[in-house]
């Protein structure tokens, strides 16, 4: 389990959870817009190259009118579809509602990226504002019984109209959307169902609002610098930028983003104020103040509950995993049920192994959870001589960009021009073209590197175009998005290992989006189920640390020596110890995600905070160890697409150690033959079901054993 599955990409999600809705009408071309809103940026044509949003004229005051223009074309290219007097074909209602709203979802794509990248405060009002009216307008369409009565009739004919298989696809899954967006609900009922989304929609959005300004608001003065321990200097040096910039004259200031806690957490001896920061951290969301989110997560938990037994689901989870490669919760159970022990014994013995160290320090009292990242450090650099910080010179961040491109040229032969001078929304973004091996135009990928206070945190990709190919191929956009420590004045971005990690991961999702190659927009790039999705990311960090590759790019930055190999030796030895704290961490958070969402009846009594311990318990998780993410600031389920879906990086994690796997077995890991099956399978996006895909791609079902075996549990 690596670190990363903290980061992944709620916002690729948030475009996915409007999947079953994206429509347009293929006769409403762009261009067609109202000439009296052209001073709009967002609603004119955009003529930069490559069509790239031209973010340097776009105003954060246009998303709003844009919004409500876009929104009402994209009513009257419906109600052309639903009046229709022809009878209904594929053509006239499928593909014309899949085609529909072009301009709405040119515009969604944008907003959504820019306002988890660089938000501001007009773009916050707007989300909220716009958010539930967005969900509602879905709804709408989702809800229109003649409309869906028109896909009915073409669905019940689907076997004699000589679909191809990607039309089949598509036609089935909107079908099936339709039923689960409740379309077959009736008067009041589908009132109901339509306040649920809307409400869902704005409860989200404040537990996100909450988390970002609980996390913003905190913060660990420090002025005594040895207080401080083996910090290295670039993270010093940032602490002391961030002092400065929260109005103190000197010292030196932590706060609750990852790159300032976790560094702190394993390097400052001071027990106390290592606790502070862990307690800060654990309590976001639970303060009982204005900005908790305990009730707004049990009236989420809640309003999931009603919505999935109105639409006929036992559950919220029932009703999501319907969808996914998983398909029952009961699944989903079993396959965790049997990795958990294998894991909580591996993070007991771990520790003792802590706990004992801390003895030997001559520290008394109980080991505690702010205890454990130190001594996990300790502990590495005593018994392995190893401190991740010693890495951080060879992965200078420019280097591991090199590193994920010259990847991507070994295995499928693409190469990198930067566009220097096409339109950002800040200037820290990096923005490259992608070229296939013979110079054929692949796509664009924007990168953004480096936390602010304008970017939620974590790391993600979503697409700012998606492929498409129904008048004319349209070239995918993609936007990867990261929290790396800025450089200073004296030091580049120096990544740590796992850091170098998340680039590779984040990459693969890019890589998803730029080989779609499939006909209809709700079909590609990463629209597939999410325990798909987390696969084509994982992957990629399986090459990134191989010695072949890592000789590649991980060169210091200073000297340009390839980083040695005893020290990659060293280091392995060293990540696998801990192995059994991250899998037992996040497999808390994914069991707290699915016990949320197996609640069978909506249930307004219930102690959010004793609902936690009391499982917790349950499972035999022991004191030190808190869930990857407590329920007060779980984003990934409450303000991002992954409710009832955690679990699935550990599924995912299956696929690739298996894949990976295969390309070893071959004697190349950059084995051609199978890496052009594999992108084969990315291409195809969401046109096939997952594990169809996976089958093909490897020619079996997958297997269990190579992930047992890279972490050590056989
Ligand atoms: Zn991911």
């Amino acid at each position: 389990m690596k670190k990363i599955l903290i980061l992944l990409s709620v916002s690729i999600l948030l475009f996915l959870s409007c999947k079953e809705n994206k429509n347009t009408d293929k006769n409403s071309s762009i261009t067609t817009i109202d000439s009296t809103m052209n001073t709009n940026t967002l609603l004119a044509e955009w003529d930069t190259q490559f069509g790239v949003p031209p973010f340097d004229k776009i105003k954060s005051e246009d998303y709003l009118p844009a919004f409500k223009e876009a929104v009402s074309l994209h009513k009257k290219e419906i109600s052309v579809i639903v009046n229709s007097k022809e009878k209904p074909t594929f053509k006239n209602t499928v593909e014309a509602i899949e085609t529909s709203g072009k301009m709405l979802s040119r515009f969604t794509s944008v907003f959504f990226a820019i306002s988890a990248a660089n938000t501001d405060d007009v773009l916050k009002e707007t989300r909220k504002s716009i958010s539930p009216e967005l969900t509602a307008h879905f709804d709408e369409i989702s809800l229109n019984t003649k409309l869906f009565n028109r896909v009915k009739a073409v669905y019940e004919q689907k076997e004699t109209l000589g679909l191809s298989a990607e039309e089949m696809r598509l036609l089935t899954e909107m079908y099936k959307g339709y039923v689960r967006a409740g379309v077959n609900l009736e008067g009041k009922d589908k009132e109901q169902l339509k306040a649920i989304n809307k409400r869902l929609s704005e409860l989200s959005t404040t537990f996100g609002d909450n988390l970002l300004d609980e996390t913003n608001d905190f913060e660990l003065h420090i002025t005594d610098k040895k207080e401080l321990g083996s910090l290295s200097v670039s993270l010093i040096a940032g602490a002391e930028a961030e002092a400065k910039k929260r109005g103190h004259d000197s010292g030196w200031s932590f706060t609750l983003q990852r790159p300032s806690i976790n560094p702190f957490l394993q390097t400052s001896p001071n027990r106390d104020f290592r606790e502070q920061l862990f307690q800060g951290y654990a309590l976001r969301g639970d303060n009982d103040n204005a900005k908790d989110n305990k009730k707004i997560l049990l009236e989420m938990a809640n309003l999931r509950a009603e919505k999935a037994n109105m639409l006929g689901f036992e559950t919220h989870a029932d009703y999501v995993l319907s969808d996914a490669m998983a398909e029952k919760p009961k699944a989903v159970y079993d396959f965790m049920d049997k990795l958990w022990p294998f894991a909580l014994n591996m993070a007991k013995s771990e520790r003792k192994a802590l706990a004992a160290m801390m003895k030997k320090d001559g520290v008394e009292g109980d080991f505690r959870g702010s205890d454990w990242r130190y001594y996990v450090a300790k502990l590495r650099e005593e018994r392995y001589n190893f401190n991740e910080d010693e890495t951080r010179p060879y992965f200078e961040f420019t280097a591991v960009r090199e590193g994920v491109f010259m990847l991507s040229k070994k295995l499928f032969g693409l190469t990198f021009k930067e566009l220097k001078d096409v339109p950002k929304w800040h200037e820290d973004q990096q923005v490259f073209e992608v070229l296939e091996a013979d110079g054929k135009h692949l796509g664009v990928v924007y990168m953004d590197f480096f936390t602010r206070e304008s970017k939620r945190g974590g790391a993600w990709m979503n697409a700012l175009r998606q492929q498409s190919n129904v008048d004319g191929f349209v070239t995918p956009i993609v936007t990867n998005n990261f929290n790396f420590p800025p450089p200073t004045k004296d030091t580049p971005s120096l990544l740590s290992f796992s850091e170098a990690q998340t680039l590779f991961h984040e990459f693969g999702h890019a890589l998803h989006g730029l080989f779609s190659n499939v006909k209809y927009r709700s079909l590609s790039g990463t629209s597939v189920p999410r325990d798909f999705v987390e696969f084509p990311s994982q992957v990629m960090e399986n090459w990134m640390s191989e010695p072949e590759v890592l000789a590649l790019y991980a060169k210091h930055y200073k000297t340009g020596e390839v980083i040695p190999a005893a020290m990659i030796e060293k280091m392995n030895k060293a990540n696998s110890f801990n192995e059994g704290f991250r899998t037992v961490e996040y497999m808390a958070a994914a069991y707290l995600d699915m016990n949320w969402h197996t609640l069978k009846t909506p249930d307004a009594e219930i102690d959010v905070r004793k609902f936690e311990k009391d499982f917790l318990k349950k499972m035999g998780l022991i004191d030190e160890i808190l869930p990857r993410y407590r329920s007060n600031y779980y984003a990934h389920i409450f303000s991002g697409g992954y409710s009832s879906g955690y679990y699935s990086y550990l599924w995912s994690e299956v696929l690739d150690a298996d894949t990976f796997d295969e390309f070893k077995k071959t004697g190349n890991i950059f084995d051609p033959t199978l890496a052009k099956k594999y992108r084969h399978m990315l291409s195809s996006g969401g046109s096939k079901s997952g594990m169809e895909l996976y089958k093909e791609f490897i020619g079996r079902s997958p297997e269990i054993a190579p992930l047992l075996k890279k972490k050590g549990f056989e």
